[in-house]
Formats: C-alpha cells, sequence, structure tokens
C-alpha cells in the first residue's frame, strides 16, 4: 500500500523507508514516535469517534461515507454538496495520515480568514472531542520559517513528529507564495478547491517532491463545470452512489435531476418533481423506472463510471444526507434570483453550474408578449428610469394571472423629456416604488426623489462581488435615497424573469420596438478574472437604455413586493385586440 509513486530515492528517503519499513512490521514505531499503523476507517472509530464535542461518527444514516472511509488510494477527489461530511472526513484523514502513516500535512484553504476559522473552530473542536488527539498534537508552533503579517498568520499543528501545515492558497499577483514554502510534505488537502487561487495547487504539489506518499484531496462543492472539482473528478474514476428500486429492483444512481426533478423551466427552476398524489408539498427521491419512492439513505454502492484513470472520484450529492428537508430543497431552487439559484445549485445539489453567455433572442421576445392593451391609468406600479439624453421609463405592475402566478407586466413604455414629465407619470399609475439612474443628472434626479419622498431610490451600479461604488460619487446628504446595486446580478435577475416567462409585455409595442431592441443590445459573457476564476458580465453592442429602465423596474418592483392576499387589485383582461384599454378593480380601493 506504501509501495508505487516514487520515482526518485535520494539517501534521506531511504532512511525514511528503512524507518517506515520498521514501523510497519510492527517494530519501532513507538521508537520514532508514531502511532498504530492502523487503517483510516479503523482508526477513525477508535480516534474520532466523536468528530466534535457533539457530534458523532456514525455510519448508520450516512452508508455513503463508509466505503469513502475505507478508501486509501494515494489520489482522492469529494465533489459535494455543502455538509456532507466530507470536511470532518478530511481532518481525519489529515490527523490519521500524520499519526499512523508518519505524513507531513499541507492543509490548504482559499483564504487567510478560512485559515484562523479552520484552524480555531474546526481543528481546535476536533483535538477537544478526542482525547487521543489531544494526546499526539503539541500546542501551535511558532512559525518562523518567513516574515509574515499579523493578518496573515499562519497555523502549524504538530502530530507526534510530523507536522500539519494549514495555509490559504492565495497567490500574490507575480506568482509568489511564500506562506506555502514549506518543508516537503507527504499528502496535500486541497479543501474548497474551487474557491482557490488556480496557480496555488501547482506550487503546493511542487512541495510533495520526493515523498513516496505523494498524497492529494481534492474536496470541494463545485462551481463551474469543466472547471477546478468538476475538473478533477472527471479525470477521475467518477463514481456514484447507487441504490436499488425496492419496487422494480432498478440499480442506479441517485441524481438531482433524475431521482427528484423532472422539469426546470427556462431560468432552471424546477416545475415538475416527484411528489405525492395531490401533494407536490410532500416532495420524494423516486425511482427514474417505476417511479416508486427510493430508500435513499439505505444501502447502496459507489460504482465508478469512468474506466481508466488511477484516481478515485465521488461526486456526493445532497440526496444522499439523511437530514435534507425536500420541499425546502425544491423551493430554494424557485428563487427568481441568478445568484441565489446558482448557489443552490452548488451548494445544495452538489452539481456544476453553467454560467449562461447569451442575451435575448428574438424568438424569447415575441414568447413574452401578450394581446392585452396599454391601461390609461393603474394601481400599485413600479417604475424604472434611465437618465441620458432622454429619460427611458419602464411602469411594471404585478398581476396574478388564472395559476395564481405573480406575473410582472409593463403597463407603461415611453421616454419623457425631463425629471418634471415624470411627476404625471408618478400620479397616473399610483407609482409606490420608484429607481432612477442617480447619474449623470445626480442633482436633477435627488429633487425628483424628493418630491415623492421615500418612493423615490437613486440607483449606482456597482460592478459586482466585493466592488464598492466610487467615493468620489458619493455625496452624504443623499445616503437616504441612494441604492447600490450589483450590475451583473440584477442584470441577470432580469433576464432571468424573462426566460422564466414571468414578465408580460404588450403586443402593441409591435414586433420592432426599442424596448426588445435595447434588451437584444446586451449579452451576457464571461471573463477570467487575474487570479483565472470565470466572471459574468453583461455587455452591450448599442444603445441599451430600455435595457437599464427595465431592470430598475424590476428591482422597484421586487422592493415593493407582490400585494398581500385582500390587496390585490384584480385586472379584468382587455378584449385582446390591441384595442381599449383594461379595466381595473380593485379589492382594497
Ligand atoms: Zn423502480
Amino acid at each position: 500500500m506504501l509501495a508505487g509513486r516514487r520515482d526518485v530515492v535520494d539517501a534521506d528517503q531511504r532512511i525514511a523507508d528503512e524507518i517506515l519499513g520498521i514501523l510497519f512490521t510492527g517494530t519501532g514505531h513507538e521508537l520514532i514516535g508514531l502511532g498504530k499503523p492502523e487503517h483510516r476507517l479503523a482508526w477513525a472509530q477508535e480516534h474520532r469517534e466523536w468528530l466534535w464535542p457533539d457530534l458523532r461518527l456514525d455510519f448508520s444514516e450516512h452508508a455513503y461515507l463508509l466505503p469513502i472511509y475505507q478508501d486509501e488510494h494515494p489520489e482522492i477527489v469529494a465533489s459535494k454538496a455543502s455538509q456532507m461530511g466530507l470536511s470532518e472526513w478530511a481532518i481525519t484523514d489529515a490527523f490519521w495520515a500524520g499519526d499512523a502513516r508518519g505524513a507531513n500535512v499541507l492543509y490548504l484553504l482559499p483564504g487567510t480568514g478560512d485559515v484562523q476559522d479552520f484552524s480555531t473552530a474546526r481543528i481546535g473542536l476536533a483535538i477537544e472531542a478526542s482525547e487521543y488527539i489531544a494526546g499526539i498534537i503539541s500546542p501551535d508552533y511558532a512559525d518562523d520559517s518567513y516574515r509574515t503579517q499579523a493578518r496573515d498568520r499562519q497555523t502549524l499543528k504538530r502530530i507526534r513528529n510530523r507536522f500539519l501545515y494549514i495555509r490559504h492558497g492565495s497567490v500574490k499577483a507575480d506568482g509568489r507564495a511564500p506562506h506555502l514554502k514549506v518543508a516537503q510534505i507527504d499528502m496535500v488537502i486541497y479543501d474548497e478547491y474551487d474557491e482557490m487561487d488556480r496557480r496555488a495547487p501547482a506550487i503546493a504539489a511542487k512541495r510533495l517532491g520526493h515523498s513516496h506518499l505523494k498524497w492529494q484531496r481534492w474536496i470541494s462543492t463545485p462551481t463551474l463545470p469543466d472547471f477546478g472539482i468538476d475538473a478533477e473528478l472527471k479525470a477521475s474514476d467518477f463514481r456514484q452512489w447507487h441504490v436499488r428500486c425496492a419496487s422494480c429492483g432498478d440499480d442506479q444512481p441517485l441524481l438531482p435531476f433524475v431521482n427528484l426533478i423532472k422539469q426546470v423551466d427556462g431560468a432552471g427552476r424546477p416545475t415538475k418533481w416527484f411528489h405525492s398524489r395531490g401533494h407536490p408539498e410532500w416532495p420524494f427521491v423516486g425511482c427514474r423506472k417505476c417511479g416508486k419512492p427510493l430508500n435513499r439513505t439505505g444501502e447502496g454502492r459507489w460504482i465508478p463510471t469512468n474506466i481508466g484513470p488511477d484516481r478515485h472520484g465521488y461526486q456526493v450529492s445532497r440526496l444522499l444526507s439523511p437530514r435534507v428537508d425536500l420541499s425546502e430543497l425544491i423551493r430554494a431552487g424557485q428563487s427568481y434570483d441568478e445568484e441565489a439559484h446558482r448557489q443552490w445549485v452548488n451548494q445544495d445539489l452538489g452539481m456544476p453550474h453553467q454560467v449562461g453567455t447569451g442575451g435575448y433572442s428574438a424568438t424569447l421576445l415575441r414568447g413574452v408578449q401578450q394581446p392585452y392593451a396599454w391601461p390609461a391609468n393603474s394601481w400599485r406600479c413600479a417604475m424604472g428610469v434611465d437618465v441620458g439624453s432622454v429619460l427611458h421609463v419602464v411602469v411594471r405592475r404585478f398581476r396574478k394571472d388564472g395559476a395564481g402566478r405573480q406575473m410582472r407586466r409593463a403597463v407603461h413604455v415611453a421616454t419623457v423629456d425631463r425629471f418634471e414629465d415624470l411627476d404625471p407619470l408618478m400620479r397616473r399609475f399610483d407609482v409606490r416604488q420608484c429607481v432612477v439612474d442617480a447619474l449623470p443628472e445626480t442633482r436633477e434626479a435627488l429633487r425628483f426623489a424628493k418630491r415623492f419622498d421615500g418612493k423615490v431610490k437613486l440607483a449606482w451600479y456597482s460592478a459586482g462581488s466585493g466592488a464598492k461604488r466610487d467615493e468620489a460619487a458619493r455625496e452624504k446628504p443623499t445616503e437616504e435615497y441612494m441604492l447600490d446595486l450589483d450590475r451583473t446580478r440584477t442584470l441577470d435577475a432580469l433576464w432571468s424573469f424573462y426566460r422564466s416567462g414571468d414578465i408580460e409585455n404588450s403586443q402593441m409595442l409591435g414586433a420592432d420596438n426599442e424596448l426588445h431592441d435595447h434588451l437584444q443590445a446586451m449579452s451576457r459573457v464571461v471573463e477570467t478574472d487575474r487570479n483565472g476564476n470565470p466572471v459574468a458580465r453583461w455587455v452591450s453592442a448599442r444603445a441599451d437604455h430600455y435595457a437599464h429602465a427595465d431592470n430598475y423596474a424590476n428591482v422597484a418592483l421586487d422592493r415593493l413586493g407582490p400585494p398581500a392576499e385582500g390587496d390585490t387589485a384584480v385586472l379584468i383582461a382587455g378584449d385582446g385586440k390591441g384595442n381599449g384599454r383594461d379595466r381595473e378593480e380593485s379589492a382594497w380601493r
């Protein structure tokens, strides 16, 4: 088991091997200060029976974990949903490798903050929960191997006479990573692999140097197809957990989009799933063949789907967890928010999520045009205003369709010349929330906001994750009127409303109209940032004013929220020929 993967053997290594030879014939391990050479599973059951002070290692409801604890292959990949017990497994692996296999271990996490949290919370509690581990661990070592700032402080644990290095995987712009210059190691654990600087794993792997073990573990929730953990999984034997249907005997892998969710809408949100007859609120995990419920937490087997690679890979789906609330899981997937949806696919389902590139196709836009006429006025509306040489205005309201779905109906699409022209629109459409471009006419916009105090917000786009708006553009007195919008995230949400069929635009717009033309001007592209991570952005080929007005209108609509029951304005359908106007009646008026 310890043979193999040895390319170069130098003198030190031969001595180490001789010592390990003594160790594994069962004489002398105490001599060199190592624990008994137990297998990982036995070691875990004996020494980490309590994972945390209040959490016991228990395979009765986690059958899928047992074979992973037994697996001592040099290279193991685990692509997982959140909270599947794999992080605890990785910590066990690190302690076991140090104690029973004499391995120096590098435990790599994405960021500096992760290192501190992991070291104090995870490692600290693991030591607290096991007298045995507490007995073989020496307290923190001063790590003088290089100079660090206080915030970069690293953690080093001594397991008998081996070391567990806990390091963050960030790399400087010039490609240096001094904190990864640790002594020779025998095993690297890449935890939350997808969040790491893409250059870190290669730097860390070099430290495996002449180790005769050269063990590597990749662990992460997946993010994108063919990226990070998903790429590593595909380069492994790709094991999926198979269960047998008690009704029809079909042996099958448990997959979220086969055994739970049967259909999704254009935005990837679940629309059909296995559920008890007449009770969509009671979902179950069903057989792909006969549709009967499967015992998802019972007996099963990991079966490789990729024959060839000498590397073990596990795809650990959320469906294997005994704790998951399936109706909660479905509900979470129905979010309108593109970012929440991505999190759901990655964290809740444990699947990679395609970062969509694309935009508004002519077919998509034709599909949202409905036969209704523009009303002369309306109630409880939301307005979005893009400010340029003219003001582009989109007004929308919630309207419940026959199936009880809240549609986002456009009731007014037009341009006006001046901010004063917005005032009558505010009254005509009973606008409760308005979002208006803060730039370039900040003063005008602010005056308008003050005329309709509490109903109007000035929007600034921020560039996305972490980016703050330019401090120079910030005027303190306007704070209460300001609204920070994540540009990509809100434009993603708008796109998702269009794709999921929640948007209604009147046929009166005509086949060629500016609103749809401006939407079509935009496309979603995915670029690579300097760390090699994919980042989505909306770019425009030409004028896109109405697209932003519509974006603001939908943000305003979300701020307003759908009307509460009993507060519903009932829309009586127009004549459908694009003539006349809708008559609206209100229960609350
Ligand atoms: Zn079946």
